[in-house]
């Protein structure tokens, strides 16, 4: 059986003015193992367009082409893959060698395609280049060879698979006539050794070597001779298994392109690590700042009390103040007044609220509580000073031991702390001394004795402040039959743990934290704002990051076509060419992440070091969670970019890309 059939091939390229053009005019012959066929014909006849067909490069003929019993035209997409791998080697006049692979993996690409071990990969490289006498030079790169040498590289690239059909386009077109012989006499060895060489030229002195010459003119075949007997040892084809190539080995392959190209690619992973530090910037500063806030006000209070009060009207109403009547916003002051000075009716806890509080799971006990603001009503007064008591409030577990700067709590009815301010204010050793204190007692007001136990000194309150016990409080409003209604609850929970969820169930039920926890949680709530709007302002230049690393990608394509033309012809799937590209899309990803997220580490520790000197406060908090955040953006939008990229050059045509100059 003959090895390749060729029954009335013919080829119709179509032009682009519309017109077509036919560069094969039917052309049949057969061939059997061991010839060495010379496809003689003048520049233009239809050589190269006749072997792209055989080679299975162009599979847009008519007529059939007949490899091992099999018509080329019935071959699916994986069969002609394997076709390329296995059963056809190319050799080009131009060599067509990767630049920056070295002779090893240049001549086991096709190995690197088909999935083969890099063991065998490299001992069957060695062994060919050994062959072609370049076994001193192959961890060169090709431009560190002569012409000559380079060929012998694209001979034994040719063998690496095995193939039984070697096309050779003009393979001595480019070298010398010494050079030239060599050449010529390890074709015909390759003949010699069992296989079917189709080389084309334009030489006669080349098809004089040959066993048999084909002439072609005007895309038909003029002449078929046999004119030497050339003696052939039967093949005996090693059996290298070839499969698809894996991504791993897709992402090495970009990686060695990456490494030949180091400087643009490192520059354009810089340019688009900019985008990514100042996203990733931006969050930790939202985030450091934000928590600074929050820790700053949750230090002043004790981690295991929930304090609840009743939601002023204001709250409780959506109505935009905008659609309000003059009346209803009146209204509304008077209330808001009256939740601030405490005597509000519907700021007061009822029992039913309380019990309600009790239930919250988790709760184990629960104090009453009563603060109010006043203007110039209430007063202390020992000897002949006295001072305005801008708050008035009772103990609770929430007042911190260590807020107690002198004394202790007071304890009983007439007992009452004062802040350090005020006492001072007072003048000295007020401690355990009986003041005067005139106080407004619902529409009463009242003046009376009380001990001052304790001092009391925080740095979140500022304001001149009386502390009475509840019960104190309570037997005051009492004897001057007023009813004190509880304005505060605290809630204490035996783990700190739950007073999150405790705090949560405070607001389901409709009531609200202490006032420092609604300023901290509006702060957090603009903070958070502004860092998602800075944020997304940042992430604006990670557009631009996507577009440079689209058209890097895009001129890769462009100065590689010819690579990938090349990588075709040795059986390179479409899905190859894309991995390969997508992989590079991938690697700039991820340096440009990791370079965006050392940087923002770096930035970040100096910009706290100064915070830190300056204000005693870390501003950036770096965390591992923006760093992952950091690289996956990164990865996903380099992909992102070299889809477009990626997709181009899988879908370049073979013939195209290598007649590419
Ligand atoms: P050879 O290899 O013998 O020099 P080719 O096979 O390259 O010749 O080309 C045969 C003919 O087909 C030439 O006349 C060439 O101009 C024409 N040809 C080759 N490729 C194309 C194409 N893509 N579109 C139109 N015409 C083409």
């Amino acid at each position: 059986m003959p090895v390749m059939e060729l029954k009335n091939v013919t080829k119709t390229y179509k032009m682009a003015g519309g017109g077509t053009f036919e560069a094969l005019r039917g052309i049949s012959a057969s061939f059997e193992a061991g010839e060495l066929v010379a496809i003689v014909g003048e520049s233009g006849s239809g050589k190269s367009t006749l072997m792209n067909a055989i080679g299975g490069l162009d599979s847009d003929f008519g007529g059939e082409i007949i490899y091992e019993g099999k018509n080329l035209r019935n071959f699916s997409t994986q069969e002609l893959v394997d076709y390329h791998k296995k059963s056809i080697g190319f050799i080009f006049q131009n060599f067509n060698l990767i630049s920056h692979l070295n002779l090893i993996d240049n001549v086991s690409m096709a190995m690197t395609l088909s999935n083969v071990s890099e063991d065998f990969r490299k001992k069957r490289a060695k062994e060919l280049l050994r062959k072609v006498g370049l076994e001193k030079h192959m961890y060169k790169k090709p431009d560190q060879i002569s012409g000559g040498q380079k060929q012998r590289v694209a001979i034994a690239r040719a063998l690496v698979n095995d193939p039984d059909v070697i096309i050779a386009d003009e393979p001595t077109g480019a070298l010398d006539a010494e050079t030239t012989d060599t050449i010529l006499d390890m074709i015909r060895e390759i003949a010699e050794e069992g296989k079917l060489v189709l080389m084309v030229t334009h030489s006669d002195k080349v098809a004089s070597h040959c066993s048999r010459v084909l002439r072609i003119d005007n895309g038909e075949l003029i002449s078929d001779e046999q004119q030497l007997d050339l003696e052939y040892t039967e093949n005996t084809r090693e059996d290298i298994k070839v499969k698809n190539m894996s991504m791993w080995k897709a992402i090495k392959l970009a990686f060695l392109n990456m490494k030949a190209k180091l400087g643009r690619n490192l520059l354009v992973a810089l340019g688009s690590s900019i985008g990514i530090m100042s996203v990733v910037l931006m969050l930790a500063l939202g985030k450091g700042v934000t928590s600074y806030v929050s820790s700053t006000m949750k230090s002043y209070t004790n981690p295991n009390i929930t304090e609840v009060h009743k939601k002023s009207s204001t709250q409780q109403t959506t109505k935009n103040p905008q659609n309000m009547s003059r009346e209803e916003i009146a209204k509304q002051q008077q209330e808001n007044m009256a939740a601030l000075t405490g005597s509000g009716t519907n700021t007061g806890f009822t029992k039913k609220d309380i019990e309600k509080l009790s239930k919250i799971k988790h709760v184990d006990r629960y104090q009453k509580g009563y603060s109010s603001f006043s203007l110039g009503t209430n007063t202390v007064k020992y000897n002949n000073k006295q001072a305005s008591l801008m708050m008035l409030q009772t103990m609770s577990d929430s007042i911190s031991k260590s807020s107690i700067v002198e004394g202790k709590a007071p304890k009983n009815n007439h007992e009452i702390m004062l802040d350090r301010a005020t006492a001072d204010l007072l003048g000295k050793n007020i401690l355990d001394k009986e003041v005067t204190l005139t106080l407004k007692i619902g529409e009463k007001t009242i003046t009376q004795n009380f001990k001052v136990t304790g001092l009391y000194e925080s740095q979140s309150q500022s304001s001149s402040t009386v502390f009475f016990t509840y019960a104190g409080l309570q037997d005051l409003y009492k004897t001057n039959q007023e009813k004190l209604l509880p304005n505060v609850v605290y809630l204490h929970t035996a783990n700190k743990d739950n007073t999150k969820m405790i705090k949560d169930k405070v607001k389901d039920l409709g009531y609200t934290g202490s006032m420092q926890e609604q300023m901290t949680e509006m702060f957090t709530k603009m903070l958070n704002i502004i860092t998602w709007v800075l944020t997304a302002i940042a992430a604006v230049s990670l557009v631009v990051s996507a577009i440079m690393i689209l058209v890097v990608l895009n001129i890769s394509v462009v100065e590689r076509t010819k690579e990938i033309g090349v990588l075709k012809a040795l059986g390179a799937r479409r899905k190859d060419i894309r991995r390969i590209f997508a992989s590079e899309a991938f690697l700039i990803g991820i340096t440009s992440g990791a370079i965006g997220v050392v940087v923002t580490y770096v930035l970040g520790f100096f910009i706290n070091n100064f915070t830190k000197a300056a204000f005693e406060v870390n501003v950036v908090s770096m965390t591992t969670k923006y760093a992952i955040a950091g690289i996956v953006i990164s990865v996903v939008i380099s992909m992102i970019a070299g889809i477009l990229p990626s997709n181009r050059a899988s879908k370049l045509d073979p013939v195209e890309a290598l007649r590419k100059e």
